[in-house]
C-alpha cells in the first residue's frame, strides 16, 4: 500500500527539514519527503493540514509488564498506548516475570510483538540474573537474541564490582548500561521525597542523596572503564550536576528525565496522592528548575516516559506506604514535553530530538528519521489541539496518572506504525 501525507509541517531533526512537505510510504518504507510529491496515484491520502509530522517517537524506557504481569499490561495494549502518544518504538525494561535475564525470554518478547504489537518493542535486557544483583547475565547471547541495551531497573546493581564488570563488557559488545540509580540502604521504606512534606504526611522519605551516591559512584566507574553509561530518570539537581561535570570531564555518560519529574513536584503526594508515587520520587521546585536546566544545556539528552502501567488494586485500593511506585505514561509524554516548549525550555525541534533523534542514537537503532529508506514510522500531530486527560480513556490497562484532569496541548491525531495508520478524532 502505497500513502501520501500532504498539507502538514514536516519536522525531521536529522535531515534539518522544518517546513511544508509531502510525505510518501510504500509498504513499510518511506519513499521521500518532497515539496510535491510526484507519481501516481496513492492508495491513501493522510491530510495533516494545520498538523506537524514528525518522526515515531521513540521510548527508551517502558515497563510492558510481558510476560508475567499481564493484568498490569500487555505488549498488545502497551503497544497501543503507545501508538496513542505518537511513539512508534518502546525499550522494555526486563523486570518481568520471569525477568528478561536470557535469551528464551528476549525471543519470546520479540516473538509475541511481532504477533501483536502495534509498534517496534526493543528489549533491555536484565544486568544480572534475577535482577539479584549477584552475577552477570548472559549480556552477549541476550545481545544476538535481540537486546538493546541492559538494565536492572526498579533495582540498582548494589555490588560495585559487578557494575563494573557490566560496564567493561558493554564495551566489548558495544551496548548500554542503563542504571538506575538508588542506594537501597538510604531510601530503605521511603516512599516519598525526604523533607517537609515526608514529615508532616509522616510517610518515610527518601533523600535525593539516596540517587546522587549512585549517579556518582556509577560515573566513576564509567570513567574507570571506558563503558556506556546512561542514567535512567534523573530526579535531583545534584544528579544534574554530576552528570554535567562528568560529560565536562569527556566521561561517556548519557541521561534521561521523565515528565513527571519536569511537570510535578512533591506537593502532588499531599493528601496521600498514590497516583504521584514514583521512583524515585518527585522531588522540590528546585529540583525541577535544574532538570529543565539539565534539558536545555543538553545534560540531559532524552525524555523517556518510565511508563509503569499498574491495576487499581496495586495502586489505589492500597494504604500510601504499600501503593506501588509509577505512572501510566506513554499517552501523555508528548503534551507534557510540549509544556517545556510553550516555557521556552525547548524548541519544538530539541523536544523532538529528544524524544526520538537522540534516543535513537543513544540505543543504536535506524529510528528518529523520515529520510527515504527509513521505516515509515511517524506521528501527526495538532499543537493546538487540546485534551482532557481521562485516564478511563487510556488505550494502557494502567490508568495511573497524576495528571488526570489536566488540560494539555498537542493532540496526536493519526500515528503511522510498522506502515499502518491508526487514528483517532
Ligand atoms: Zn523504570
Amino acid at each position: 500500500m502505497s500513502i501520501l501525507i500532504k498539507n502538514g509541517r514536516v519536522i525531521d531533526p536529522a535531515q534539518n527539514i522544518d517546513g511544508h512537505y509531502e510525505i510518501l510510504i510504500e509498504g513499510k518504507k518511506i519513499r521521500g519527503v518532497y515539496p510535491k510529491a510526484k507519481g501516481p496515484k496513492t492508495d491513501k491520502i493522510i491530510d495533516a493540514s494545520g498538523c506537524i509530522v514528525i518522526p515515531g517517537l521513540v521510548d527508551m524506557h517502558a515497563h510492558l509488564r510481558d510476560p508475567g504481569f499481564e493484568y498490569k499490561e500487555s505488549i498488545r495494549t502497551g503497544t497501543m498506548a503507545a501508538v496513542r502518544g505518537g511513539f512508534t518504538s518502546v525499550c522494555c525494561m526486563p523486570n518481568t516475570n520471569p525477568v528478561n535475564d536470557n535469551k528464551t525470554v528476549t525471543e519470546f518478547i520479540l516473538r509475541k510483538n511481532y504477533a501483536e504489537g502495534a509498534c517496534f518493542v526493543y528489549p533491555i535486557g536484565a544486568i544480572t540474573k534475577g535482577q539479584k544483583g549477584e552475577e552477570l547475565a548472559e549480556m552477549g547471547m541476550m545481545k544476538e537474541a535481540g537486546c538493546i541495551a541492559f538494565s536492572d531497573d526498579g533495582r540498582p546493581v548494589t555490588n560495585s564490582l559487578i557494575m563494573r564488570r557490566a560496564l567493561e563488557y558493554s564495551k566489548i559488545f558495544n551496548v548500554l548500561i542503563i542504571s538506575h540509580c538508588e542506594d537501597l540502604k538510604l531510601s530503605e521504606g521511603g516512599v516519598i521525597n525526604e523533607g517537609f512534606i515526608s514529615t508532616t504526611l509522616g510517610l518515610r522519605g527518601i533523600p535525593k542523596a539516596a540517587e546522587e551516591v549512585m549517579v556518582a559512584r556509577d560515573i566513576a566507574l564509567a570513567g574507570l572503564t571506558g563503558g556506556r553509561l546512561h542514567i535512567a530518570h534523573v530526579s535531583t539537581e545534584g544528579s544534574v550536576r554530576l552528570i554535567r561535570d562528568a560529560k565536562e570531564r569527556g566521561i561517556s555518560v548519557t541521561a534521561e528525565t521523565c515528565p513527571h519529574y519536569f511537570c510535578l513536584t512533591e506537593d502532588a503526594v499531599n493528601n496521600y496522592n498514590t497516583s504521584a508515587k514514583v521512583n524515585p520520587p518527585l522531588r522540590t521546585e528546585r529540583d525541577v528548575e535544574a532538570v529543565k536546566q539539565g534539558l536545555k544545556d543538553n545534560t540531559i539528552d532524552v525524555i523517556a516516559t518510565d511508563h509503569a502501567p499498574h491495576h487499581i488494586d496495586d495502586k489505589y485500593n492500597k494504604e500510601f506506604d504499600a501503593a506501588s511506585f509509577g505512572i501510566s505514561g506513554l499517552e501523555t509524554a508528548f503534551s507534557l514535553g510540549l509544556k517545556l516548549v510553550e516555557q521556552g525550555v525547548l524548541s519544538l525541534k530539541q523536544l523532538i530530538m529528544k524524544m526520538s533523534v537522540t534516543p535513537s542514537g543513544i540505543i543504536g537503532i535506524p529510528k528518529g528519521t523520515l529520510a527515504e529508506g527509513a521505516d515509515a514510522d511517524l506521528a501527526v500531530i495538532d499543537l493546538s489541539g487540546e485534551f482532557i486527560v481521562e485516564p478511563d480513556r487510556f488505550l494502557s490497562k494502567g490508568k495511573n496518572t497524576p495528571f488526570k484532569g489536566w488540560q494539555l496541548k498537542g493532540a496526536v491525531l493519526k500515528t503511522v506504525s510498522k506502515g499502518k495508520i491508526y487514528e483517532w478524532e
